[in-house]
């Protein structure tokens, strides 16, 4: 068997889902857990697809995945298996992009941004900052150190169709398509950084301000002699819920939620597009994939999906949606 070091090579494609756990309120309010990974820890990971199984209530439903983390894989282990073996495509000039995918309160952000909140012990580095360290190691390999590449952030979100500055004040962006269909946002900061630390200063700093309604995107980008070599985005997406409870939601939330779900709609349409080889992308479906057309044209690009589901009873009609979902895109 592999070893858990050694992931297999990733395609073009990759759809995984993420299990939490229960938490304290969940438990005092004896939730059931619905979502079965069978056998236990990260053994369970040798194997490429794994299962995951939603039973009782849910007829025993299956799903196969690149693969499946239960509530005991760490964002290191996750990390390992999903967008590590994407860095080096950056590098080779490529484009790579990893989507967070799943409700509210499923786990989007502890997996991407991680927990900065206390400087304790088991606070532990999320995707982005742990991309970061790998984007520096590969920066300081001989083979690389002579390539003259030069490491800039940007840090966005997207709500309602419309693109923010998390770098910038919030800034309200514009975003232009040239006559190649080249899509420009512009003024978007691009942050040269010198360190891991730079970076998770900005993922502080950006993150702080942002919300789970929009769909925020780091972006760690390579550029030589000014050109752009290669992008990596990391995108944390706005909830998927949709606004079920008509009479709890007023007018603009149910905008909001119409927005929300037109692009994820929209993104499913690219993943499926960039892995059919298809020509035509339709990235002008919403701002959402617009902004990320690069991610879906070209040779070398990877995508990655993580499903992040609750294991909760109360959130099976969503956790089901989310994997319904998933298994559209892989
Ligand atoms: P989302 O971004 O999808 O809305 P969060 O990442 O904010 O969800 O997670 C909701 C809560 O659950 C947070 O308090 C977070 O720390 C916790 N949580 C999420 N995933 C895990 C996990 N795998 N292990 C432990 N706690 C988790
Ligand atoms: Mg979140």
């Amino acid at each position: 068997p592999m070893s858990l070091s050694d992931p297999v090579k990733p395609h073009r494609i990759c759809v995984c889902v993420r299990k939490r756990p229960l938490n304290k309120k969940e438990l005092a309010k004896k939730e059931i857990d619905v979502v079965t990974i069978p056998g236990n820890g990260a053994l369970l990971l040798h194997e490429p697809k794994q299962k995951v199984d939603l039973t009782k209530y849910l007829e025993n439903q299956t799903f196969h995945f690149d693969y499946s983390f239960d509530e005991d894989a760490t964002n290191d282990l996750v990390y390992r298996f999903t967008a590590k073996p994407l860095v080096k495509t950056i590098f080779e000039g490529g484009m790579a992009t990893c989507f967070a995918y799943g409700q509210t309160g499923s786990g989007k952000t502890h997996t991407m941004g991680g927990d900065f909140s206390g400087k304790s012990q088991n606070s532990s580095k999320g995707i982005y900052a742990l991309a970061a360290q790998d984007v520096f190691t590969l920066l300081r390999q001989k083979r690389y150190a002579d390539m003259d590449l030069c490491p800039y952030v940007t840090f966005f979100e997207i709500y309602n169709g419309k693109v923010f500055d998390l770098l910038n004040k919030k800034a309200k962006l514009r975003v232009l398509e040239d006559e190649k269909q080249q899509v420009n946002v512009v003024g978007l900061q691009e942050v040269p950084v010198s360190s891991v630390d730079d970076v998770i200063k900005m993922i502080e700093r950006g993150s702080a301000c942002s919300s789970s309604r929009s769909h925020a995107v780091l972006q760690v980008i390579l550029r030589r002699r000014n050109f752009l070599h290669g992008k990596f985005s990391l995108v944390d997406l706005a909830g998927n819920e949709r606004g079920t409870d008509v009479s709890n939601n007023d007018r603009h939330t149910i905008v909001e939620t119409a927005e929300i779900n037109r692009s994820l709609l929209a993104l499913k349409e690219c993943i499926r597009s960039l892995g059919q080889n298809s020509e035509h992308i339709p990235f002008r479906m919403s701002k959402l994939t617009q902004v990320l057309r690069d991610s879906f044209i070209g040779e070398n690009s990877r995508t990655c999906m993580i499903a992040m589901i609750s294991p909760g009873m109360s959130s099976c009609e969503y956790t089901l949606n989310t994997l319904r979902y998933a298994n559209r895109v892989k």
